[in-house]
């Protein structure tokens, strides 16, 4: 039996566990993080990578505190993407510098109101037709395009450059972790094992940051707060996209009717990735979900011909803690019982919020104590982004 130790141990290698790591270990603490897939494998792979700003969710026309704190991400991001902020993601590919909100005909009178609103003037602007992405700037085009301050990130970039400063302390290991409480408080024995081997770390916190694991997780660990909820969505991918296009098209409601994100294909062209209503419609079956998509695209791009671009589903789900209405929390998650802190960002763009909230739970970081794991236990790999697995091929 190989033993180690560190004053903290995450579970869950999507962005939040890899967003914290890094920090952690920038801020001077003993941090090893163990994923049982594959790194990004949840929900952070199936992410469309837009880092939002709130302005979706400000459609309501109240502008919440939480509305207020996520239109801090995008600085946030910008500065790390620019190698000056708080990690250095210099290397990650922006696809787009904004993503952008149309409206069709019949809404744009609604929504240049709301734009004109004093709540929303400092964060867009409608942009002259010159201006708008290739996909929108066609004759039959009646709406009207806003820039928002939400740039597009690659996510296997992203995956990637979080990575590469913590490879050494990105751990596999099988799911059924084995926990045993130490007296007083004083942390966690944790058994992990990888095929016939087996490794025991000593961890002064546990972080659980495993999506949809954190419910198995604190069941294992004997906690029954915080209580989970399961959204599910079904996104649908479009090979041989016609422009690249990263936009919100309003509908009806303050869910986007449809979210268009562009990303290259490994065979070659673009794919599109539609979210938004579209793919909250999660009750209909494969072929009605194919069919509701063609029939979206074809009534929001008359201009492009796609009866016959091959279409496929991407199903996910959200996991996020319970909100007694089943409705979408709007902010990053904590909670501390026991020296177990159990999160959920509930978006890719708050990662850098999930980790101040946890950071000012610690105590300041100890001199190390740490023994290292050892280097040749199984370290986990990136995961394949949903295009670039074979069988959406
Ligand atoms: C379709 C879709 C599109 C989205 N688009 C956006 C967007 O454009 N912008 C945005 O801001 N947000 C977006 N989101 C939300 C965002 O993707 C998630 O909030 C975020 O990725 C959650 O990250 P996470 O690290 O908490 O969880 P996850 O990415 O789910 O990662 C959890 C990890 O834990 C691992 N794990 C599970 N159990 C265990 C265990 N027992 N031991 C060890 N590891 C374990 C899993 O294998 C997984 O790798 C989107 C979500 C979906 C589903």
């Amino acid at each position: 039996m190989t033993r180690c130790s560190t004053e903290l141990l995450i579970f869950g290698g999507g962005i939040a566990g890899l967003w914290l790591l890094n920090r952690l270990r920038r801020a001077g603490y003993e941090a090893l993080l163990v994923e049982s897939d594959a790194l990004g494998s949840g929900q952070t792979r199936y992410s469309q990578g837009i880092i939002h700003g709130g302005t979706k969710y400000a459609l309501t026309g109240k502008l919440t505190a939480s509305s207020e704190a996520i239109a801090a991400m995008p600085a946030r991001w910008r500065d790390c993407l620019a190698g000056r902020g708080e990690l250095d993601l210099s290397t990650v590919q922006l696809l787009s510098e904004h993503q952008y909100l149309w409206s069709t005909a019949s809404l744009g009178s609604r929504l240049a109101g709301f734009f004109a609103s004093h709540a929303m003037r400092s964060r867009t602007a409608p942009i002259p037709a010159a201006e708008y992405p290739a996909a929108l700037r066609q004759p039959g085009f009646r709406g009207q395009v806003y820039r928002l301050d939400e740039p597009v990130l690659e996510v296997g970039s992203l995956l990637r450059a979080l990575m590469a400063p913590v490879a050494d302390r990105l751990l596999w290991a099988e799911e059924a972790a084995q926990f045993t409480p130490l007296p007083a408080g004083e942390g966690w024995e944790v058994e992990l094992a990888a095929a016939d081997r087996r490794l025991t770390i000593t961890a002064r916190r546990l972080v659980l940051v495993a999506g949809r694991g954190n419910a198995a997780l604190l069941a294992r660990l004997g906690q029954t707060q915080p209580a989970m909820q399961l959204r599910p969505l079904n996104m649908v991918l479009l090979r041989g996209a016609p422009a690249p296009l990263y936009a919100h098209c309003l509908g009806a409601s303050t869910t986007p009717r449809l979210t268009v994100t562009s990303h290259p294909d490994p065979a070659g062209g673009l794919v599109w990735y539609l979210g938004g209503q579209l793919a909250e419609a999660v009750d209909r079956g494969e072929q009605a979900q194919l069919a509701a998509a063609r029939a979206e695209l074809a009534a929001l791009f008359p201009w492009f011909d796609l009866a016959a671009a091959p279409l496929a589903l991407a199903p996910i789900d959200r996991a996020e803690p319970r909100r007694t209405d089943g409705s979408r929390p709007d902010d990053a998650f904590l909670h501390a019982a026991a020296g177990v802190f159990t999160l959920w960002p509930t978006k890719l763009a708050f990662a850098p919020r999930l980790a101040d909230r946890l950071i000012e739970q610690l105590e300041p970081p100890q001199p190390s104590r740490g023994e290292d794991p050892p280097v040749d236990w199984p370290r986990s790999q990136p995961a394949p982004l949903p295009w670039e697995e074979p069988r959406w091929r």
